[in-house]
């Protein structure tokens, strides 16, 4: 029954007792950021809480100051604190300010960027051109923000499968394949690869995995022997996968090297450059990024090296056209004017160009960024960085007890606590409760790996906030928590 007065809808009862919360909530969120070293780094979700978390959706409503106060106390005290300077675990991005306001516009304006006649794609598609040029990437390429490095990677994969595989995949599947489709990759590839590759029909043994060298690059000629054992055995090889900047080590992949064999080969070269790729912005990268540009297609990370708030990642693919035939599908219902007038009009449907049809709208928090800070200074915490983790590991070497295990990559250090006189096995397990340790200590949040069978600490710097002491204090914490671990080991 609809009531005059009280027509029943999803707005706000009071929209000034919403507009004040609303204030509140922004100034909270500031501080958050602002004060985000003065809380742990890390710290555990205490049972209660998780407890409440598994509760049954409520049937009523409930006043909206309320459900803010359940959010400060179960939830704001035990983020991911990735904003904390000596947050350096997995690989992440500590954030932007304006990326975060930039995420409530672009929910209050809620636009869906599957396409249509409206303002937010052209934002977007301005963005894509930004990143496009970053990777000097021709001026015709096409792109797609995705939700990350994955989903980009995905996207690109599925392009050079459909590009290379030598009839219609798309009508009539793989397993119409004369061959076995295959694709290569250094043992180091991110992992998100192979569920591309699985899940694009090839199985798992559709992605060789081609040993490394020393220094963690994928090993050419062992890369061509593969291609050529492949192709006697009638396997189709149509993709190598060059990695510019690996998720262990920081490696780069001879980017020019793999470029030319794969364009003596017919391959499709796609790069994963989840971590490095918009290191191009860095004076103290950018050459070792070369042949980059000669790539098919190259999937980035904006939320890793460049900090944009999750979710935000990108795909460039050379060829526009072969982007577009692998994923437009255009039903009745959403059947355009390309030229006409309208709002489903204009020529600019993201939704041709990978598997989401809603999409957000990801690129203002790109684009608020960018226009705030502009690309040099993404390169200076780019390049400082590297220089953080040249600092790093100076303080390893010099200090005893402590040992690098890995060339540094870029911004990836990795190292351990070595007492002495221990074997792999109980120097691993100690490393290991020195991380937790360390975790649960709140000072710092590295985190960890396994090279050659050797249990490491992992620092993935990553963090526009990180200061040179936070590294002298990282060491120190480290030798005094292996010391006393290794001690109480001995006794
Ligand atoms: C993080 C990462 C990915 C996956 O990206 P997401 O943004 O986590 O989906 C892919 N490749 C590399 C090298 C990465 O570091």
């Amino acid at each position: 029954m609809e009531h005059p007065d009280r027509f029943e809808t999803l707005d706000p009862e009071n929209w000034d007792e919403m507009r004040r919360l609303a204030h509140r909530i922004v100034d909270d969120a500031l501080d958050y950021i602002r004060t985000a070293h003065d809380r742990p780094a890390w710290r555990p979700v205490p049972a209660a809480i998780s407890q409440r978390l598994e509760q049954a959706a409520p049937r009523g409503p409930s006043d909206p100051a309320e459900v803010y106060e359940e959010f400060r106390r179960d939830i704001l005290p035990y983020p991911m604190n990735t904003a904390h300077p000596r947050f350096w675990a997995w690989y992440m991005g500590s954030g932007t300010v304006i990326g975060a306001l930039a995420d409530l516009l672009a929910s209050a304006l809620n636009p869906n960027l599957g396409g249509g006649n409206h303002v937010a794609p052209l934002v977007e598609k301005q963005v894509i051109g930004w990143v496009r040029e970053m990777v000097g990437f021709p001026a015709d390429s096409s792109g797609l923000l995705t939700s990350g490095g994955s989903m980009a990677n995905f996207t690109a994969l599925t392009v050079a499968r459909n590009t290379n595989a030598g009839y219609d995949v798309r009508h009539t599947g793989v397993a119409a394949a004369p061959g076995p489709l295959t694709a290569y990759a250094s043992t180091e590839v991110h992992s998100c690869n192979p569920k591309a590759i699985e899940t694009l029909g090839l199985g798992s043994g559709g992605l060789r995995l081609i040993p490394v060298r020393d220094d963690y690059t994928l090993d050419l000629e062992a890369l061509r022997r593969r291609v050529a054992s492949d192709r006697a055995e009638g396997c189709i090889p149509f993709c190598v996968i060059a990695t510019a900047g690996t998720i262990n080590t920081g490696a780069v992949d001879d980017m020019d090297a793999i470029a030319d064999f794969c364009s003596s080969e017919g391959l499709w070269f796609h790069v994963d450059g989840a971590i490095g790729a918009v290191a191009v912005l860095a004076d103290n990268v950018r050459d070792q990024l070369a042949g980059m540009e000669r790539a098919d297609s190259i999937a980035l990370d904006l939320h890793k090296w460049m900090h944009i708030p999750f979710e935000a990642g990108c795909v460039i693919v050379r060829d526009r056209a072969a982007h577009r035939d692998a994923f437009a599908l255009v039903p009745e219902y959403l059947q355009r004017e390309a030229d006409g007038r309208g709002m489903a009009s204009g020529r600019l449907w993201f939704s041709d160009y990978g598997l989401q049809l809603t999409r957000q709208f990801r690129a203002l928090k790109v684009w608020m960024s960018i226009k705030e800070h502009g690309l040099d200074r993404f390169g200076r915490m780019i390049a400082r960085n590297v220089e953080q983790a040249a600092y790093l590991g100076d303080l390893i070497e010099a200090a005893d007890q402590l040992e690098l295990t890995a060339p540094i990559g870029l911004d990836i250090v990795c190292f351990r606590f070595n007492p002495g006189g221990l074997d792999v096995e109980s120097l691993n397990r100690l490393n290991q409760d020195i991380l937790v340790e360390l975790q649960e200590s709140g000072v710092a949040a590295p985190s960890y790996t396994t090279l050659n069978g050797s249990y490491c600490l992992r620092v993935a710097i990553s963090n526009h906030r990180s200061r040179l002491e936070d590294f002298d204090l990282l060491v120190r914490e480290v030798r005094r928590i292996g010391r006393q671990l290794a001690g109480a080991d001995s006794l």
